[in-house]
């Protein structure tokens, strides 16, 4: 099906099944879900019940007793999470998040309406743990915990990117992410994982990041940045690893110095912390600052995310500097302060640069490089020439983590608008708060879930069709390592035509450095607007 033309993908048929909503049965295939974690995944993080199997098998070699143990945790958490509690309780089904999600306008399967997601655990935790469920069963909402229900919870809940749309709309303020995240935690007490979590969060254990670069690597990765950036624009930035006393601590995604067009950025975030001389320093160890641990458990993203605060303990700087992406900032400004922190040994974060508090990072201290730049642009601090992005027609997908779960809307746009001439926003109920996921988030952007991620990311690729039909937009602007990641392919599929960067490629293209040579290509070695092909290129 991932083989299917657009044209067969959007044939969507809304009309819900005869079948009963209660009948747990699911099919699993190739191309709507993702494989198990390997065994030796599971064995490096110590987790429960490492062993080989697959969603499709009909025996998934539970342990003997997964029935208690599931609703053990299940009790368990209902007593530490009020919210859990509460999502369970407050539901009045008015139906205002149904159409809201991603997945079910790209699939039309109910299952995928947040209401009938959270549903699907709703109905277990009535049969269990309210009165009326218990005496009343099906009359009350209420049904057994079976195998099949173990596999559905299976199913949709790695079919939901933890996105958080729906909670937007609704008047309760039910954040179906949540019940994703506990359905997510409580199937790993059973075994019952993916492996495009497990093997990032094995890897970020064993060498400080994702993709499992040793600190080697990651040193002849910068490395090789340096030595880049120096032919493009004449300048020698110098990028320290592990410098105690430096000033700053700066984080990035692991993709960021090992991707295509995560690398672009990097470069950018190279030449603008030069050009204003930031005293900083990379560690080799917090080499990482997404944390799939995030879509695995509580616990997990706990263990993953400590070694940000001990690296700046160890390196004895002031505060840290985050760069772009996703995930890593909804750990940052929701949990981190209570996973990992107080962080007093930090000081709160003043730009150098312009003097500047950062009072949102109080408590976190910790500050995006969008705020950052953008106090540096609105201070004077920067010399920027938008026009060398003029090949590009911009717009900006507010990634759904630091749009929803930190408010960053206004910073982003505001350096687009700096550093670029040609800029158009997508409809309104698309972009903010209200803003469409990529599709593959929350550890789902695997090629073998590759017809579901088409799916989930037509609501986002329509609107970004669009903009190019209207203004002629080709270049679509996001701060995030999954988007960068994800929505090359997807755009691809939906709407040719359209490339993907960060946002600090486009202000490193922009920046004019001191002591720069004439630059003649931008940041992919691409001619500038008006130059022939460098000869580097
Ligand atoms: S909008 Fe909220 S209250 Fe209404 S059905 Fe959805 S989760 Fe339930
Ligand atoms: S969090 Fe996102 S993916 Fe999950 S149910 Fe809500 S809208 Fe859908």
């Amino acid at each position: 099906m991932a083989d299917s033309k657009p044209e067969q993908l959007t044939q969507i048929d809304y009309r819900p099944p005869r079948k009963d909503w209660m009948d747990a049965e699911v099919g699993f295939r190739k191309g709507v879900m993702c494989y198990s974690a390997a065994p030796k995944n599971l064995q490096y993080l110590e987790l429960p019940n490492p062993r080989e199997w697959q969603p499709f098998d009909k025996d998934w070699k539970l342990p003997p007793d997964w029935k208690r143990i599931i609703l053990e945790g299940m009790r368990e958490r209902l007593r530490r999470f009020r919210s859990f509690r509460l999502f369970m309780d407050i539901c009045v089904r008015c139906g205002a998040c149904a159409d809201k999600c991603h997945f079910y306008i790209g699939s039309g399967d109910p299952k995928n309406m947040p209401v009938l997601r959270a549903e699907l655990m709703r109905s277990v935790y009535r049969r269990y743990f309210t009165s009326a469920g218990k005496l009343l069963g099906k009359w009350a909402g209420a049904r057994e915990l079976t195998e099949d229900v173990l596999k559905e919870w299976f199913y949709y809940f790695y079919q939901c990117t933890e996105c958080r749309r729906c909670s937007v709309f609704c008047p309760y303020g039910i954040d179906t992410a949540e019940v994703t995240m506990i359905g997510r935690e409580l199937l790993n007490m059973v075994g019952c994982n993916i492996n495009w979590v497990l093997e990032p969060a094995a890897n970020c254990f064993r060498t400080g990041n994702h993709l499992g670069v040793q600190p080697h690597g990651f040193k002849d990765s910068i490395d090789f940045a340096v030595d880049e950036l120096n032919e493009i624009t004449g300048v020698r930035v110098e990028a320290p690893i592990n410098r105690k006393g430096a000033e700053i601590l700066f984080i990035v995604p692991s993709a960021d110095y090992f991707a295509i067009p995560h690398y672009f950025t990097f470069l950018g975030y190279l030449m603008l912390l030069h050009e204003v001389g930031l005293d900083y320093t990379f560690s080799a160890f917090a080499s990482e600052g997404g944390n799939f641990g995030l879509f695995q458990s509580h616990d997990m993203t706990k263990r993953l995310n400590a070694k940000i605060y001990a690296e700046a303990k160890r390196l004895g700087v002031k505060w840290i500097l985050g760069g772009e992406c996703g995930h890593m900032w909804r750990v940052i400004h929701q949990y981190m302060d209570t996973l990992n922190g107080p962080a007093d040994f930090l000081e709160e974060p003043v730009s150098p640069v312009t003097g500047t508090r950062f009072d949102n990072a109080r408590s976190t201290k910790m500050v995006h490089i969008c705020e950052f730049t953008a106090d540096l642009i609105h201070q004077g601090k920067l010399n920027l020439d938008p026009s060398r992005n003029d090949r590009w027609n911009v717009t900006f997908h507010d990634s759904c983590n630091p749009a929803r779960a930190m408010g960053l809307l206004e910073e982003p746009r505001y350096i687009l608008r700096e550093v670029c001439r040609q800029f158009h926003e997508m409809p309104e109920n698309t972009i903010r708060e209200q803003t469409l996921c990529c599709g593959s988030g929350a550890g789902l952007g695997t090629d073998e879930n590759l017809e579901m991620r088409l799916r989930g990311g037509l609501p986002r690729a329509h609107a970004v069709k669009y903009v190019r039909d209207t203004f002629g937009v080709n270049l679509l602007a996001c701060i995030c390592a999954i988007d960068k990641a994800t929505l090359p392919p997807l755009l691809e599929y939906w709407v040719p035509g359209v490339e993907v960067a960060g946002v600090h490629e486009l202000l490193g293209n922009a920046l004019v450095m001191k002591g720069e040579r004439e630059r003649t290509a931008d940041l992919r070695g691409q001619p500038l607007a008006g130059e022939e092909a460098p000869a580097h290129a």
